[in-house]
């Protein structure tokens, strides 16, 4: 997947998402990415975030509009990612699937152009371009 957010210099935000899906998917299979709320979510009064990983386990939290709903309530978007990632932990545990047999990663950026990042494991790399230059973050995560 490859998630895009980004603050404007009139202050407005927008995202993109896209991906490929999926490997060895099933045909006709949606994953989160094309789905708003789930994949991407951008409200310009308050953020925006974009995920990547299992697709299904975003879905099931509708994802990206959690973070986004999140930082409404005042939460930063690194307490946004953390918490959206552990809500799909603990659903994950009442199941009784495996923790370790999923991924999945959220990236956040608020209206002020504050951000964050976390997964559920192992970490991405996620870029960040702002006034100050480019840099290359290593997101947070649950799981080592
Ligand atoms: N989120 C995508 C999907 O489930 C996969 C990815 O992150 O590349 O389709």
């Amino acid at each position: 997947t490859i998630g895009m957010i980004a603050l404007d210099a009139q202050g407005n935000l927008s995202g993109a998402c896209t991906t490929s899906g999926m490997a060895f998917k099933m045909h006709g299979r949606v994953g989160d990415s094309p789905i708003i709320g789930a994949g991407l979510y951008v409200d310009n009064e308050i953020g925006a975030a974009t995920a990547t990983g299992h697709g299904e386990e975003v879905i099931r939290i509708t994802g990206c509009h959690l973070v986004v709903e999140l930082m409404r309530q005042g939460k930063s978007p690194q307490k946004a990612c953390e918490e959206a990632v552990m809500r799909i932990v603990k659903l994950t545990q009442n199941r009784g699937k495996n923790l370790k047999d999923i991924q999945v990663g959220f990236i956040a950026l608020n209206k002020k152009g504050e951000y964050g990042s976390y997964c559920i494991q192992g970490g991405f790399n996620y870029a960040v371009h702002d006034a100050t230059g480019n840099k290359l973050i290593d997101a947070k995560y649950f799981l080592k």
